[in-house]
């Protein structure tokens, strides 16, 4: 495998993902623009190193040695010279991360694999700077990389099998789970189902069909999820979730940014981050907002999730996922309690067709039914009712 690896790019995924591989015996090599920027990273993994002695997940002595693993540097170049495996982790910037690809490309060995992070631009156009697209791949790490146990792997139009392999390989020595996205399409999986999820959300408050308590009350006390859809808004930060929506809107139109988020994003309420978003903060680290469960009635969660099953139904049939992958993607990707195919066919493919039908009819084409649920309908496979949905029941 590979013994050394550079990471270009030392911000909030950058750091994380240099220690994971830094825990799990890989020679680092971080390389950012300034050195008070490495500075600042390497406080950082040093920092989330401590609470893992304090918690006793990690030694005094693998401390020290999984910090001498990590070499910083501001030159590319050094950070790229005999490196067999580069991740990319610099802002979401196309033309920033061609012109790092490009540079990259020349200056390694022709078998270096570069990977990047990012979360919503297409891997092949990124890789098409290169003379070795085949060795181009997304390798999608979730925000924390040391506690998210999921990698996304995406594959460009060129990615060889081979390149995939030796990543997986790579993946799983850090101890992580993975699911393959094979098909550059945008959003990827997790961010497609989660961008028409949370969308949905605030098309429905905007419409004034719900309030935002009353839907994130829904989603947090009856579909359990960890966070109401606003609170992990506010959480993720709603530029980042207002510029991923409309990467995907503007590629392939599948997801359509509601004009809540637009005003929140064009108002600098940002989420927690700017102590304003859809809740408001004091600026104190745990601080949760307090999200009534008596409201958990007001909205059917039916409404609220038709669209990313719709999502979800789309990634199945153009074969961009396994269905098992696809529940584990949300499951480890966005912590659901359980897959949201399991979740639709408990809640019956019928019902979310129905409303995606009355949608339609109100709001328009975005929300036809896809295909593979008219097609589940028509043969009378509804779910756990009739025994046979997206998974089969006894
Ligand atoms: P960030 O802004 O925190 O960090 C980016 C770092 O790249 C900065 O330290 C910056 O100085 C550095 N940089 C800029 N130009 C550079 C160059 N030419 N050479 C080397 N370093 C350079 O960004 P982030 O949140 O860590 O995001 C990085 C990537 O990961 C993006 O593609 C983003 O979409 C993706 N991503 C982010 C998250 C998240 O939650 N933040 C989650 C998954 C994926």
């Amino acid at each position: 495998m590979f013994e050394k690896i550079a990471v270009v790019g030392a911000g909030t995924m950058g750091h994380g993902i240099a220690e994971v591989a830094a825990l799990n015996g890989y020679v680092v090599f971080l390389c950012d623009i300034s050195e008070e920027i490495l500075r600042e990273a390497i406080k950082k993994i040093e920092w989330s190193l401590r609470k893992m002695v304090e918690k006793g997940k990690l030694g005094n002595e693998e401390l020290t040695l999984t910090l001498n693993r990590i070499r910083t540097t501001t030159s590319l170049e050094e950070a790229a010279k005999d490196s067999k495996l580069i991740i990319e982790a610099v802002p979401e910037n196309l033309e920033l991360k061609k012109g790092i690809f490009s540079r990259l490309d020349g200056m390694t060995h022709p078998e270096t694999i570069l990977g990047t992070n990012t979360s919503s631009l297409p891997i092949s156009e990124i890789a098409s700077v290169t003379s070795r697209p085949d060795k181009v791949i997304g390798i999608h790490f979730f925000n924390p990389p040391v506690i998210m146990p999921l990698v996304e792997i995406v594959c460009g139009d060129k990615t060889s099998k081979q390149t995939v392999d030796s990543v997986l390989t790579f993946i799983k020595t850090l101890g992580k789970q993975f699911i393959i996205c094979r098909k550059d399409v945008p959003g990827f999986v997790v961010n497609r189902i989660l961008e028409a999820l949370i969308q949905e959300a605030a098309w429905i408050v905007h419409r004034g069909e719900a309030s935002m308590l009353e839907v994130d009350s829904a989603v947090k006390y009856r579909a359990k999820l960890p966070m109401g859809l606003f609170e992990l808004s506010d959480y993720v930060g709603i530029d980042v979730l207002y510029s991923a929506g409309k990467a995907i809107q503007d590629r392939d139109g599948g997801v359509i940014v509601s004009p809540l988020f637009e005003e929140y994003y064009k108002n600098g309420w940002y989420g927690k981050k700017s102590g304003k978003g859809f809740y408001t903060y004091t600026g104190d680290l745990w601080e949760k907002p307090k999200i009534p469960p008596e409201l958990a009635d007001k909205v059917n969660l039916e409404e609220i999730f038709a669209p990313a099953v719709n999502a979800a139904a789309w990634l199945l049939r153009n074969n961009v996922v396994d269905k098992e992958e696809l529940d584990k993607a949300v499951i480890l990707g966005l912590n659901f309690p359980e897959g949201i195919l399991q979740m639709a066919d408990k809640w019956g493919i019928d019902t979310l067709v129905q409303v995606l039908k009355i949608k339609r009819s109100k709001y328009g084409e975005y929300y036809k039914p896809d295909q593979l649920l008219e097609e589940m309908v028509a043969n009378n496979r509804l779910g756990v009712k009739t025994r046979r949905g997206f998974y089969e029941y006894v």
